[in-house]
């Protein structure tokens, strides 16, 4: 009987399922009503007396290393279950794509130009979009009455003193002339605040550009060259320019510059009006007041600056008629730039 139990103790031992039916057959062939450790119980009921202590001990381990074998064997094939379903899978499936993001069409427009005035030695400056009237207004040489003061165009966080969203990057320009003194050749990008009803047109909140340059013995024709340049860099090299008198109470004289329209090539199109040319920033030689305020000496120094909305720019590299596009970041729109400049 000792070699019986020891046989069935070696096949439970050896016993390796592949599906839980197995083990449940397993089971019922050994340790069920009819199975084979029940024949063995029977049969050491029969066994003579002084045998039964050892035989008993012999049976019960053997019930116990069964029992324990099958409850093992059923938790490690549920684990494996759970956690390993790749025989779900279907592998020859293809995969989905992640989405990738891409740079904002402002974004790419204002690395580019920073890029092409870096070449000409502007280094970046940056400031704070919430301004006192002094960098928005007062040491730009704003006359009190000025429009801008007002309500109308201005954001104002508190009155009096003024603490406001600044209107311009202007005041980055006033910033730099606080920190350093000439030769100063900056490019200073930001987002710009005016108090504007939202349209295809027009935004509350939009994108400037503003560039100043001021040394000793800088001419209008430097500016003039400087801005060719540029044009040219951006909208491509047949690109001409011309500059139409203006007026900005921080420099003088003032211009406003057109770039020859890249679409018609000058001939006149729907989107120059038919005019041929294109208005895409203003300029002008930095006024002796603005140099004063900032205790630069205007016998000395002299300088120009110059400022664009990143906005036009864009709409102009891309055709984007509606100016609130920019702001709704809807993704069919936004992806339509993952491969611009
Ligand atoms: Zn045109």
């Amino acid at each position: 009987m000792t070699d019986k139990i020891n046989e069935l103790l070696r096949r439970v031992e050896e016993f390796k399922p592949k599906a839980a039916s197995e083990i449940e057959e397993f089971r019922i062939r050994i340790l069920g009503k009819k199975g084979e450790l029940t024949a063995l119980m029977e049969e050491f009921k029969t066994v003579a007396p002084e045998l039964k202590r050892e035989l008993g001990q012999q049976l019960n381990k053997l019930k116990n290393e069964a029992t324990a074998r099958i409850n093992a064997l059923r938790e490690e094939l549920q684990n494996a279950s759970s956690s390993d379903t790749s025989s779900d899978d279907d592998l020859t499936r293809p995969g989905s794509a992640g989405e990738l993001g891409s740079r904002h069409p402002i974004a790419l427009v204002k690395n580019r130009i920073v890029e092409v005035f870096g070449r000409l030695g502007y280094t970046v400056a940056e400031g704070p979009e919430i301004e006192d009237d002094w960098h928005v207004f007062s040491a730009l040489n704003f006359p009190p009455e000025h429009p801008a003061r007002d309500m109308q165009d201005t954001f104002f966080v508190e009155k009096d003193p003024d603490i406001l969203l600044r209107t311009h990057t202007s005041s980055i320009q006033v910033r730099t002339m606080e920190r350093q003194k000439p030769p100063i050749r900056v490019i200073c990008p930001g987002r710009v605040f005016r108090n504007e009803a939202i349209s295809y047109r027009a935004h509350c909140i939009f994108h400037q550009i503003e560039g100043l340059y001021i040394d000793e013995g800088v001419s209008f024709a430097d500016m003039k060259q400087s801005l060719l340049y540029f044009a040219k860099e951006i909208f491509g090299e047949q690109t001409a320019i011309r500059m139409r008198p203006s007026y900005f109470p921080f420099t003088e004289p003032s211009a406003e510059v057109d770039v020859s329209c890249n679409l018609c090539g000058g001939k006149g199109c729907p989107v120059c009006k038919g005019t041929g040319w294109l208005e895409i920033m203003g300029c002008g030689m930095v006024d002796p007041n603005v140099l004063k305020a900032n205790d630069i000496d205007p016998e000395k120094y002299s300088g120009f600056a110059f400022g664009m909305g990143i906005e036009r720019i864009a709409m102009l590299l891309y055709g984007v008629k509606d100016l609130r596009l920019y702001f709704e970041n809807d993704v069919r729109f936004l992806h339509q730039f993952d491969q611009a400049l």
